[in-house]
């Protein structure tokens, strides 16, 4: 993936958001003009061509994640694929399993949905999470006696990067009727999912967060359970009526280039590497520091850090517009109230708003780990 960082302006929140890489880009551009043809037109070679792009795109997405093309449904982003599991779930839910399980660290996107339902008559089950963030198994075993239609665990937080054993949820799920949907949103920029040993039924991506475009995302469906969801919005029968409206080819083609693109293992090891060097020099520079979520296990680009004392939104201000980090998801970002996520993994109100999360990418390199620090320790300063 390509850096976004001038030497004046540093970009540390890739888990919030990542550039287009050049590749990416290269590949979009013929179908935002040459490629015009409305992609479901099937009466000329004209959106013949803007369908084949479609689909060699959607193939590379199954590829990336390890399924079938035929299993991929293209959405606007990880949001909509996230409502489409839980909502097109809940439409065809048997009437006595209008029960659903969540985690307490899921991202809005689940949470909300989930919230929905709620009010049709359907029960959440919000499972807790440990201080690192990872599952409470006794608990979840528990919620699953329940007899849910559908069990939502996200594979990795965006928050605190602490990724969830998927392989054990699933296999717990063995003997269930429940659905297993993943919101893999954060795991497939470093190849960190496998459909199929994870044994999900359902899982939600985001080109943005790995190389690709804003505004294309997409969701799993197993072939086995496309009968038990149903559309959430009506129109034409594009993608099998599953999610109608004429797909973006530019954006399409974009997502399966950013699948192709991902980066291999060393440059994997190599990012863990960056992260962990920022780790090390910002516990130097600040030894009341603390890191959160699992360091060094979870995701590699996130560094989640509590600095007591300090108040994260007047350093941020202060770092603008030279460093870009942010206090954790940008969906929440204009929420005045403590990240959910960090609420739930034990923190009070103090220590979540001096919480920072910092997010590399494979590219950063160790000049701009110094940097970001000098300019940490200025704008501390200057506080
Ligand atoms: N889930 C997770 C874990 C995310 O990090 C995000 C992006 N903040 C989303 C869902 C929403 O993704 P999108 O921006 O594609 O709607």
């Amino acid at each position: 993936m390509a850096g976004t960082s001038r030497m004046d302006r540093l970009y540390f929140d890739h888990q919030a958001s990542t550039p287009v890489t050049a590749a990416v880009a290269q590949a979009m551009y013929p179908y935002f003009s040459d490629v015009c043809a409305n992609p479901h037109s099937n009466d000329h070679a004209a959106g013949w061509v803007a369908s084949g792009a479609i689909e060699e795109a959607r193939a590379r997405v199954a590829e990336a994640i390890g399924c079938d093309s035929d299993e991929i449904v293209f959405t606007s982003g990880a949001t909509e694929a996230n409502n489409l599991a839980i909502l097109g779930a809940a439409e065809a839910a048997p009437r006595d399993r209008m029960k659903i399980v969540v985690t307490s660290i899921e991202h809005k996107s689940v949470l909300a949905p989930a919230r929905a339902l709620s009010v049709r008559g359907f029960e959440v089950i919000t499972v807790p999470v440990s201080h690192d963030g990872t599952l409470d198994f006794e608990a979840f075993a528990e919620a699953l006696a329940r007899k849910p239609f559908l069990v939502s665990v996200g594979a990795v937080n965006s928050e605190i990067g602490t990724v969830q054993d998927l392989e054990r949820i699933g296999e717990m799920l063995k003997e269930s009727d429940a659905l297993l949907h993943s919101d893999a949103t954060q795991a497939l920029a470093w190849r960190a999912i496998d459909v199929e040993s994870a044994k999900l039924d359902l899982a939600s991506f985001s080109a943005h967060k790995m190389g690709g475009p804003k505004g294309i995302g997409a969701l799993f469906v197993r072939r086995e359970c496309r009968d038990q969801l149903r559309p959430i919005q009506f129109g034409g029968e594009q993608q099998g009526g599953l999610r109608p409206g004429t797909l973006p080819t530019p954006l399409c083609v974009g997502f399966g280039v950013a699948c192709e693109t991902l980066p291999h293992e060393q440059e994997i090891v190599q990012w863990r590497r960056t992260t962990s060097d920022l780790m090390d020099k910002l516990s130097l520079h600040f030894p009341s520091l603390r890191v959160n979520g699992t360091p060094c296990l979870g995701h590699p680009g996130n560094l989640s850090v509590t600095i007591p004392g300090i108040e994260a939104d007047a350093l941020l201000a202060r770092l603008q517009p030279g460093l870009a980090i942010s206090r954790g998801s940008a969906c929440t970002s204009g929420l005045p109230e403590p990240s959910h996520v960090l609420r739930a993994i034990g923190f009070n109100s103090s220590y979540a708003a001096s919480t920072l999360r910092f997010s590399t990418s494979p590219s950063t390199t160790k000049k701009e780990v110094e940097l970001a620090i000098s300019m940490l320790r200025d704008a501390m300063r200057n506080i």
